[in-house]
């Protein structure tokens, strides 16, 4: 036979799952525009990074050119004096041009030291100039294909937020003083994580808290005999959770 409380737990129940979905909806209304503008954000500091290395890129690869040029200045000038020795005639002469393309070759040696460094230099920036706008491209896809689909889903949030606020509208006002009051203290608890009136429980623990509560409320709250409220999170307790398909799951998974 029902209890007194029977109806109220009911309702109860009904409410509940009522405030959990508005609650949702309400908070990915606020959370998606925000996490959208954090990544947008993201892509712009990213690409000030990016515009940063290009620019970089650009200096190193006028220092290469200039190196590049002085390097072919310096091998010319190398390439005149070898070919003066073929004209002199002193000693003095040929041992002066002889020291002359030595001095020569050791600034070649330094100047293509210089152009494979900056070679090097310019190699590893375009690398890391490539890698930084394939991520930023594919950022800003992403992004793009986000904001795409929360266009419409706004809409579809705005609706079930109004039917939502209909339907709790209607369910309140048929619930008891003493079931309703105690809902409330439930959801406006402080000392709680999430706003929630009720809870289910699993055996004698509160499946929110996990408190174990007197085996007794459990059982005049699965018949309906009394309303009670967890020890731990103050939340109305409504009887044992129903079985969800996430644990048939798991059993067809084991099997
Ligand atoms: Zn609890």
């Amino acid at each position: 036979m029902p209890g007194p409380f029977t109806e109220d737990i009911a309702r109860l129940i009904q409410l509940d799952a009522l405030d959990q979905e508005l609650l949702a909806l309400q908070a990915e209304q606020v959370e998606t525009p925000q996490a959208l503008e954090t990544r947008r954000g993201d892509i712009a500091a990213a690409s000030e990074a990016r515009d940063a290395i290009a620019s970089e890129l650009q200096t190193q690869e006028a220092k290469q050119r200039d190196a590049e040029r002085e390097l072919e200045e310096v091998e010319r000038r190398q390439a005149r004096a070898h070919k003066r020795m073929e004209s002199l005639s002193t000693n003095e002469q040929i041992a002066a041009t002889e020291r002359e393309i030595a001095k020569l070759g050791e600034q070649i040696d330094t100047l293509e030291g210089d152009v494979l460094e900056v070679m090097e230099e310019v190699d590893g920036l375009t690398e890391r100039l490539a890698s930084a706008t394939s991520a930023i491209d594919g950022a800003q896809a992403g992004l793009d294909a986000d904001k795409a689909t929360w266009d419409p889903r706004q809409a579809v949030i705005t609706g079930r937020i109004a039917e939502l606020e209909a339907a709790i509208g209607e369910v309140k006002p048929t619930i008891g003083a003493e079931a309703a009051k105690a809902y409330l203290i439930g959801y406006e608890n402080r000392g709680n994580r999430h706003h929630r009136g009720a809870t289910f429980t699993d055996g004698v623990m509160c499946t929110m808290c996990r408190t174990e509560a007197p085996a007794r409320w459990v059982n005049e709250a699965r018949n309906g005999d009394g309303i009670h409220r967890c020890l731990g999170c103050k939340r109305v307790l409504v009887g044992a959770a129903p079985k969800t398909e996430g644990a048939d799951d798991e059993e067809s998974e084991e099997a």
